[in-house]
């Protein structure tokens, strides 16, 4: 198991926004966090990263216990996020921003990093032709596809992607789970949170569903998509 989340509580002051969810993810898998706005589904992402602490409940990575571990010492262990809303820094260039996603690689000054930046570009040859333009004049769809880049950048176990699909054109969003396709074909397992229901169940080994704080059902991509309850609350009832 590469990741294992137990009886998780998460609060905003008094406020519950997660509770006592568990639920896991295996080395080579696409899991797919589903749920309404305000389910949780951020809020756990950011639990597994370590932007947020616990209240209660244990987060299991690699056989390690780090619900407690500082976020900054993730990345070191092998966990990786691309949040939601982007987040680049804006004032640095592309190469910059792709350049920060290796801080925490003990091998940052090797061939195997001037590798993984290949296979970056590879994946998004936008982001080639854009090296040295500032990450805050870049399109959304191209931040979206910079974000992915930093996080692959750290080489990660576990790729967490935070509504990679948000704001974007229907044609960039199938690039997009394309693309999450071929990461994890290429060996990354990831952690996938999204609006787009019908795209990322598809794409998606298993899938838990969020709703108010609580995980109400799990499954294989294909028996949730297939379900008729999950169909009409999420799917747009097709
Ligand atoms: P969305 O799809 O809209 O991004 P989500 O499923 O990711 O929603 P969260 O952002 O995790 O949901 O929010 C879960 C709950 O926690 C919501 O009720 C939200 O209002 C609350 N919440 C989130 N962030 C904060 C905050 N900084 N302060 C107070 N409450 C918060």
């Amino acid at each position: 198991m590469l990741l294992e989340v137990k009886g998780l509580c998460v609060n905003y002051g008094r406020i519950e926004a997660i509770r006592d969810i568990s639920f896991t993810v295996e080395e080579g898998e696409i899991v797919t966090l589903i749920g309404a706005n305000g389910a949780g589904k951020t809020t756990t992402m950011k639990t597994v990263s370590g932007l947020r602490p616990v209240r209660a409940g244990s987060v299991v990575f690699n056989g390690q216990d780090i619900t407690h571990l500082p976020s900054h010492e993730r990345p070191v262990l092998g966990i990786s996020q691309s949040p939601e809303g982007r987040g680049c820094f804006v004032g640095m260039t592309v190469m910059e921003n792709l350049d920060m996603g290796t801080y925490a690689r003990p091998d940052r000054k090797s061939k195997a990093v001037k590798d993984d930046l290949e296979r970056v570009f590879e994946l998004f040859p936008r982001l080639k032709e854009r090296s040295n333009q500032a990450a805050g004049s870049m399109s959304g769809g191209e931040q979206q596809m910079l974000a992915m880049g930093r996080a692959l950048m750290a080489k990660p176990k576990l790729l967490l992607l935070d509504e990679p699909s948000m704001g974007l054109a229907p044609k960039l969003i199938q690039q997009i789970f394309d693309i999450v396709t071929e990461i994890n074909s290429q060996g990354t397992t990831v952690l996938l949170v999204e609006q787009n229901a019908a795209q990322a169940l598809k794409r998606s080994h298993r899938a838990y569903i969020l709703e108010t704080g609580e995980i109400v059902r799990e499954g294989t991509g294909k028996d949730l998509a297939d379900d008729p309850a999950v169909k009409a609350a999420y799917l747009g009832g097709d």
